[in-house]
């Protein structure tokens, strides 16, 4: 999931308005922005795969020590960790960390580790089942989101029309057309692996800045 989790942070950040954005919407992607970085490293394994799903034509390897369900939850901790000046802003990031989990595993094709080098896997594998399909019922699950987020911050005359708009740009990009994925999916090893490693971090980081600094924009002007 990509642009899904970004709406979660979003409606997040609509239902507890008083807390920073950054917790929020850097916490719902830290386990790709982790997944990224690990990837170059090389502690990640993906392969290139044209069939695996709507947008990432990536196998995902071994992807344990960000996404495995025992990992989800020691990073959510950690995240909240940073936060604990104020336990209820500790618990909303550790939250929203853990939410990415949740999210991934209706679309995951059975990648999700019950913890690092676990023989159990999880992931319900829409990816691969639905294909282009999956990339829509994302589309809907995050329009749904984004409209609870728009009326919970219209209410207190909070505007959300920037943030949906990154929201939409990001889930077009990431679309069976645009993904930059496909063209490095045809790249020879191990520049594939690398820019895809490079992609994943780097499409979590920037919009993790860009949302936080427009919804902050957006409550400033309130
Ligand atoms: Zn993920």
């Amino acid at each position: 999931m990509y642009a899904g989790h970004f709406a979660i942070g979003l409606a997040i950040k609509a239902a507890a308005p008083r807390t920073p954005a950054l917790p929020i919407l850097m916490g719902v992607g830290l386990l790709d922005l982790l997944d990224g970085i690990f990837i170059v490293l090389g502690i990640d394994r993906v392969a290139p795969n044209l069939a695996s799903g709507p947008y990432l034509y990536f196998d995902l390897l071994f992807i344990d020590w960000d996404h495995s369900l025992l990992m989800a939850v020691v990073l959510s901790l950690v995240w909240g960790a940073f936060f604990l000046r104020d336990r209820r802003v500790a618990a909303i990031a550790a939250a929203a960390v853990f939410s990415h989990w949740l999210a991934d595993w209706p679309v995951h094709n059975g990648d999700l580790a019950a913890y690092p080098h676990s023989v159990e896997h999880y992931g319900y594998g829409l990816w691969g089942k639905l294909g282009m399909g999956s990339w829509l019922l994302e589309g809907l699950f995050a329009a749904v989101l984004l409209a609870y987020a728009w009326t919970a911050n219209a209410r207190r005359g909070v505007g959300t029309l920037w943030p949906a708009v990154v929201l939409v740009v990001l889930f077009l990009q990431l679309s069976p057309w645009l993904s930059p994925m496909k063209i490095v999916a045809r790249f020879d090893e191990p520049a594939a692996h690398l820019a895809h490693g490079a992609l994943v971090a780097l499409g979590f980081l920037v919009p993790a800045l860009l949302l936080t600094w427009l919804v902050d924009r957006a409550e400033r002007r309130m």
